[in-house]
């Protein structure tokens, strides 16, 4: 197929979105096409997908699906669960190896490409914590993946399961869509260094970059009174992952200048900006623009790999 638009891989794609809004509201997702929509939230609320709206679909943080089935939450070897009532967890997070925990997501991403979505949004495709997850399905599963490759150490067997299962992703919503596939974004979590993804979450940026669109890394604050660490993330994500990158900044309520200027940061490393959670159309238009100018003074001048360019 010719590769009209597309940003990697095969097929036909739809490129990129420079700035684009991240909501949970229906009515802003349709006001603005290509924003991105939460279909499925941490707290495991559900809504249709929405054509025109990438689909954002928070996998293993699910608190209604880990109360209903708590034989499905993460648990390390000490038998700590990663649910809400440890410290450290903001949410419940399920057993990434389980199959029918994976059903269930590869389903809603069939959902959102069948609804002709331009993409799906992989959210909270990690382990909570460094050491997790030891529940029976895994250690089974490990043990059996070992009899084959004995040399298989745990942390790239459980690297591999969610490398495994994002593939698995691409292939369902390929298979799926009516039209090209939808584009395929994947959040991590805002930590750099590769060896903590690894570690720390289980995910390998190396195996995954090949197989997705662009990485989102949110680099939130309620105020943006500071910014200097938000460039030195940014530039860190930039040398650290071999795919596009956008920068999710928070935008309620944050003042207008102090947004400004986190934009002008984010602008000048990112490949794309996303605004969350803002709602009056008027600052949405205003922060939209205020992004593709960041973008446009940011390609000219961007550090990293981008220099050059
Ligand atoms: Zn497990």
């Amino acid at each position: 197929m010719a590769g009209d638009g597309a940003v990697s891989g095969e097929g036909a794609r739809a490129p990129l979105p420079e700035v684009a809004l991240v909501t949970r509201d229906r009515r802003l997702a349709e006001r603005y096409p290509g924003s991105f929509l939460e279909v499925k939230d941490v707290s495991g609320l559900e809504q249709p997908p929405l054509a025109g709206a990438h689909a954002m679909i928070s996998c293993f943080g699910d608190n209604r699906l880990a109360a209903e089935h708590p034989e499905w939450v993460q648990v390390n070897a000490e038998g700590l669960r990663a649910t809400r009532e440890a410290s450290f967890f903001d949410w419940d997070s399920l057993c990434p190896s389980r199959p029918e925990v994976q059903r269930r997501l590869l389903d809603r991403f069939e959902e959102a490409a069948r609804a002709g979505v331009p993409g799906v949004r992989l959210d909270d495709v990690d382990y909570a914590r460094e050491g997790f997850c030891r529940c029976d399905h895994c250690e089974a599963e490990y043990a059996r993946a070992r009899a084959a490759r004995p040399e298989l150490g745990w942390l790239e067997w459980r690297a591999g399961v969610l490398t495994d299962f994002t593939r698995r992703a691409v292939e369902r919503i390929e298979r799926a869509a009516p039209g090209p596939r939808p584009l395929l974004t994947f959040t991590l979590y805002p930590d750099p260094l590769p060896s903590h993804q690894f570690e720390r979450f289980g995910v390998d940026l190396a195996a995954v970059a090949p197989l997705v669109d662009a990485f989102v890394v949110p680099l939130y604050d309620l105020a943006y009174t500071t910014t200097y660490w938000l460039e030195t993330l940014a530039w860190d994500f930039l040398e650290a992952v071999e795919a596009p990158l956008l920068i999710e900044l928070y935008a309620l309520h944050v003042e207008e200048g102090r947004l400004a200027h986190a934009v002008e940061v984010a602008g000048r490393y990112a490949d794309g900006l996303l605004f969350a959670y803002e709602y009056k159309p008027e600052r949405i238009e205003r922060e939209m623009e205020l992004g593709r100018e960041a973008l446009e003074r940011g390609r000219r001048e961007r550090p990293g790999r981008h220099a050059g360019r």
